[in-house]
């Protein structure tokens, strides 16, 4: 006789269900699982368990009804675009977002008959008058890469719910461990799970939850229907990294400020940016925002062409990945990564310069993160 799957003996852990198929029984249960009657699973494009536990954690973290996995932070950002907006309707774009969230909308939803705007979100007064014009939905990042400027979430939420446009937060980079989106006014709210929340560098995964009851049923419907649906693996292994999310985020803040301070103070660093210090741009906001810390991200600059900034990153044992959120400390170069599309005179603009450095500070002991920067600091 078969054995009970659970029942004394349960595995603490979630099990991994690499299953695409379920066996479903009889028609009538077919039929009531794949019209949402009954609960269960029959096809892991639609539903699978590991996706919907981790979405449970998820929703319950972010203070959200409801959150869905998708298979990439843009997955996620595709699925809220195509579930929300018609030809004809206008997007508004924070000018301060990922690339490729740009693209999406300026290039990909452009040849479905989208319109577009892009605004300084840290302008209020461009806030508005972009609002007047009747957008369906606007896009910020709580945090923008690199320069890691805050926008107001509460006084954009009320300006949003005034004039009916859907505010949809990218909050990658604060996590809902320093802000919860949806808790300031956001309509909605995404994580690429692939960065601080994964934790690891080991999955691509991303996350879209709100509130509103239809709305997650439409965006069910658009992330089974397009394929926008994880896989069973990488669902498994975010699980697991939600264990240690708030120690992780805790302790690289508190890095973070330590080694923001620590660069301030060294000779021929030209800045240091990081909005837990009172000379960033959105330092008072940060303090209202992010009350528990400013974040694991932090840029500063050195002086020099692109042989300086070789010279030092080869110079300490700090790895460049064009990425974010791992345990351990790694550096980006915006320049020649995320913002190599921009002209010159864009990058220009927003103050990213070919001796910028991003660093996205790990969990080490914060005196192995300081030798490490100080071999680094060696080739200036
Ligand atoms: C990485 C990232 C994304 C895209 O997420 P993927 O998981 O790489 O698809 C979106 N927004 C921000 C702020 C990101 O850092």
């Amino acid at each position: 006789m078969a054995q009970p799957l659970f029942g004394p003996g349960k595995p603490l852990s979630s099990p991994l269900y690499m299953a695409s198929v379920y066996d479903v029984g009889d028609a009538d249960t077919c039929d009531a699982v794949l019209g949402n009657e009954t609960p269960g699973f029959a096809y892991a494009r639609d539903a699978h368990p590991n996706a919907t536990h981790l979405a449970g954690h998820l929703a319950t973290l972010e203070g959200a009804a409801w959150a869905h996995i998708t298979s990439s932070g843009m997955a996620a950002l595709s699925a809220v675009m195509l579930s929300l907006v018609r030809p004809g309707q206008q997007v508004l774009l924070s000018n301060r977002l990922y690339g490729k969230s740009t693209v999406l909308v300026r290039q990909e939803l452009k040849r479905f008959g989208v319109e577009s705007a892009v605004i300084d979100a840290c302008d209020l007064d461009q806030v508005a008058n972009a609002l007047a014009a009747g957008p369906r939905l606007f896009l910020v990042e709580t945090l923008s890469n690199p320069m890691l400027r805050l926008v107001d979430v509460d006084k954009i939420g009320k300006m949003c719910r005034a004039q009916r446009c859907k505010l949809f937060v990218d909050n990658t980079f604060a996590t809902p461990i320093l802000l919860k989106p949806l808790a300031h006014g956001a309509d909605l709210v995404m994580e690429s799970l692939t960065k601080m929340i994964g934790g690891h560098s080991d999955v691509t995964l991303g996350l879209v939850a709100g509130h509103d009851p239809d709305l997650a049923m439409t965006l069910g419907k658009v992330i089974t229907t397009w394929g926008f649906t994880a896989d069973p693996f990488p669902c498994w292994l975010t699980e697991r990294s939600l264990y240690t999310l708030d120690l992780r985020m805790r302790t690289a803040t508190a890095n973070a400020a330590e080694v923001a301070d620590f660069l301030a103070k060294q000779q021929g660093i030209v800045q240091v940016v990081y909005p837990g210090r009172p000379d960033h741009p959105d330092h008072g906001l940060a303090c209202t925002l992010l009350p528990q810390g400013a974040g694991n991200m932090l840029a500063f600059e050195v002086p020099g062409d692109r042989a300086a900034v070789n010279r030092f990153l080869q110079a300490g044992p700090i790895p460049l990945c064009p990425s974010l959120g791992h345990a351990t400390t790694t550096f980006s170069h915006p320049a020649s990564s995320s913002h190599r599309a921009d002209s010159p005179a864009g990058r220009a603009a927003q103050g990213i310069t070919e001796g910028l450095l991003r660093l996205s500070v790990g969990i080490e002991p914060v005196d192995t993160i300081l030798d490490q920067l100080s071999r680094h600091l060696q080739a200036i």
